[in-house]
């Protein structure tokens, strides 16, 4: 066997900042998912929103029954990169997208009966319907990201159910979950079937949506496998979908960048040519501390640093870590499990470069997947 190249000797200067997606820790995680489909008979589809990866979508493609898409755009990468199945949700869908969306999606699902009817005679002709619905029951930890928040508007909720509007309806929809484990799923799953059960019965699929923290080290997996056989040996003529996206691209790789100035005011500052507002969203939206490979708390280690952005945003900041030895210019700091819901969400603000895809394939070769430019900025102002 191979061993992997150093992160750190990958990349010379000019070449930061880039993700690199670990090849064999994706397929690792698309494995434990492979698994429970084989164990549970549910499918598993990738929630693009997290996790949209395309140097790797095919290995993705090799496990998965297909992608879960949130409007056109989506549902066309779906179609280029992997070819399967295809469902779209969209909070909303827009007439002059709707013919095209339709004709990409095996399966759609509508968020109102207003949207359903509206766009009922066109649907029934491509696709399999349904209907998302809001089981009113969520543990999310932020309400940023929590569907079943007050005065939420994703998802029809029991009070606003048309039972007699159902006809041509196949599936019905539930995602309530944000990172979280089976106990999260077990409540969510029990209010659904108290709201919405009694109609499962004329119903050919049910999707569980996302939010499912499968391939995190402590998931209950043996008890999802048991909870979805459950399920299906009482609603015999259901197909189950997940549609999970962080649990995909979940500790799959890195974002590494380099060190390109060290300031004093109070303390040591240094400055990466990467950014937390640009390129780790969810870090100041969430938010969160990522980790840093060989680098501890404040005070865990002698040499403390700030960690910050290289825009002109005051709290462009990572956070405060300390490292054995001190930092100088041109060291390469790795920011860990940077490949969900990072480069989804990447903007070039303030005219910063959007960081390469790498990847690092099984056989330890590393390459260069996507590089980008001026030319994106420019595209987008
Ligand atoms: C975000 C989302 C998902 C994926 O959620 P993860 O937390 O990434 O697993 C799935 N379905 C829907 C409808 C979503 O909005």
């Amino acid at each position: 066997m191979q061993t992997s190249p150093l992160l750190e000797n990958i990349l010379n200067d000019g070449a930061t900042p880039c993700y690199i997606c670990e090849e064999a820790l994706l397929e690792k995680n698309l494995q434990l998912l492979e698994h429970i489909q084989q164990k549970s008979g549910v499918k598993i589809l990738l929630a693009l929103k997290g996790f949209a990866f395309t140097p790797l979508m095919n290995l993705v493609g090799k496990y998965l029954v297909g992608c879960t898409a949130s409007g056109l755009h989506e549902a066309k990468l779906a179609k280029e990169f992997m070819g399967k199945q295809i469902h779209t949700y969209s909070p909303a869908f827009k007439d002059d997208e709707i013919d095209e969306v339709l004709d990409l999606s095996d399966y759609i699902v509508f968020n109102s009966f207003t949207q359903w009817k509206k766009f009922k005679q066109k649907a029934l002709k491509h696709s399999s319907c349904g209907l998302r619905v809001n089981p009113e029951t969520s543990a999310s930890p932020v309400d940023l990201y929590n569907p079943c928040a007050p005065f939420s508007r994703l998802g029809i909720v029991e009070k606003n159910f048309l039972h007699h509007e159902l006809d041509g309806i196949e599936g019905l929809h539930f995602h309530a979950l944000c990172e979280q484990n089976l106990d999260a799923l077990k409540d969510v799953l029990k209010s659904f079937e108290e709201k919405f059960g009694k109609y499962l019965k004329q119903m050919k699929w049910v999707n569980f949506g996302g939010g499912h923290h499968i391939t995190r080290e402590d998931y209950d997996v043996l008890g999802l496998i048991e909870l979805l056989s459950d399920f299906k040996s009482r609603y015999k003529n259901l197909t189950v979908f997940l549609e999970p996206g962080e649990a995909i691209g979940w500790q799959t790789g890195t974002l590494v960048s380099t060190v390109l100035d060290i300031v004093d005011n109070g303390m040591q500052i240094a400055i990466l040519d990467t950014s937390a507002e640009a390129h780790m969203p969810d870090t100041l939206a969430m938010p969160y501390r990522a980790e840093v490979r060989n680098a501890g708390k404040s005070g865990e280690k002698p040499y403390l640093y700030r960690l910050t952005g290289n825009t002109c945003l005051a709290g462009d900041i990572m956070g405060d870590y300390s490292f054995s030895k001190p930092l100088k210019v041109g060291d390469k700091i790795i920011f860990e499990d940077m490949i969900h819901y990072t480069i989804v969400k990447n903007t070039t603000f303030n005219g910063i470069k959007l960081p390469n895809l790498g990847v690092l394939q099984k056989d330890g070769r590393f390459i260069v997947a996507r590089e980008f430019g001026y030319e994106e900025y420019r595209r987008r102002n």
